[in-house]
């Protein structure tokens, strides 16, 4: 029996020593924000969903953390990362929104306040665990000791002081239906979640591409110096946004012109991609996916105005 036990924390120890280590290292932005910028790449067992951006700030009195990456060994090694920045304590925990890669490190936060947008915290207890299901599929041994642990605190839009740092919480929606963005008024670093990708494929699988663009509008009129992309380099121009809302608006109108035409979803999935997209890493399986995610409800809602219109 004792055997079995040592056999087992072996293989235990074997199959997370063969990828366990993110090797996160924290980018500064300003003077006490920063950043773990991730890999611009899907989900894969060379990355263990190390794809994402979670950072935090330090402020007078304590740490703030936005999104706790994809998995428990994620989130432990980027609180072992933050404790060797400051010995301040973490206060709270943000999560921008309701995908795998923002919230599966949460577990390594217990007894700190974990806030969200309330759709944030619904759509995480409703799906979380088919999600983190998804992700062992995916990742495999990255992702032992993993479980759902779901955010607590409801975020309230607008300015609160946390840690003695005064952040604009602004909540937005497009690439979900809840997408929070923290804005940190004192170095106007703007954590914009997944509402910005940049030099990255953005992803749609509950996205509102109108809604979405909307957003892009509003993030453009923010007076920010520093632009944390969900996935994607750090900015400090508008530059992410116009990609991510070129490649937007290009997505819905290749759709929508394809559907006027009735083309079925494999036509659709054979569309030229223009030139200037073709440097977006992993596009040639996010616009797929894409086409799967948005392209019905698309058909469903042109067909019936063609029909409508054949009859009058
Ligand atoms: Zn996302």
């Amino acid at each position: 029996m004792r055997n079995g036990v040592i056999g087992l924390a072996t293989f235990v120890s074997v199959a997370a020593g063969a990828g366990d280590d993110y090797h996160l290292q924290p980018v500064p932005v300003g003077d006490s924000a920063q950043v773990f910028v991730g890999k611009t790449e899907g989900f894969a067992r060379g990355n263990g969903g190390n794809i994402v951006n979670t950072g935090f700030i330090v402020g007078t009195d304590g740490v703030i953390v936005i999104d706790s990456g994809p998995s428990r060994a994620y989130g432990e090694q980027q609180r072992a990362a933050i404790e060797k920045q400051t010995a301040l304590p973490i206060r709270q925990v943000f999560i921008t929104h309701a995908h795998p890669d923002h919230f599966l490190g949460d577990q390594a936060y217990s007894g700190i306040a974990i806030s969200a947008l309330p759709k944030t915290i619904a759509a995480i207890r409703d799906h979380g665990e088919a999600l983190s299901d998804n992700l062992y599929r995916l990742l495999g041994g990255w992702m032992l000791g993993t479980r759902l642990v779901p955010p607590d605190h409801a975020a309230q839009p607008g300015t609160v002081i946390v840690a003695g740092r005064k952040l604009r919480l602004i909540a937005a929606q497009g690439h979900t239906d809840a997408d929070l963005m923290i804005f940190d008024e004192a170095t106007r670093t703007l954590f914009a979640g997944d509402l910005v990708f940049f030099q990255r494929a953005p992803t749609t699988p509950n996205a509102n591409i109108e809604q979405w663009l909307s957003t892009l509008d509003t993030i453009d009129q923010l007076d920010f110096q520093y632009l944390v992309p969900g996935h994607g380099p750090i900015v400090q121009d508008h530059a992410a946004i116009a990609q991510t809302r070129d490649y937007l608006r290009w997505l819905s109108t290749t759709l929508h012109n394809a559907a006027t035409r009735g083309w079925d979803i494999q036509e659709v999935m054979q569309t030229p991609i223009p030139e200037r997209f073709r440097s977006l890493s992993v596009l040639d399986q996010e616009f797929p996916r894409s086409v799967t995610h948005l392209y019905p409800d698309i058909e469903l809602n042109v067909l019936p105005k063609q029909t409508a219109a054949k009859h009058e």
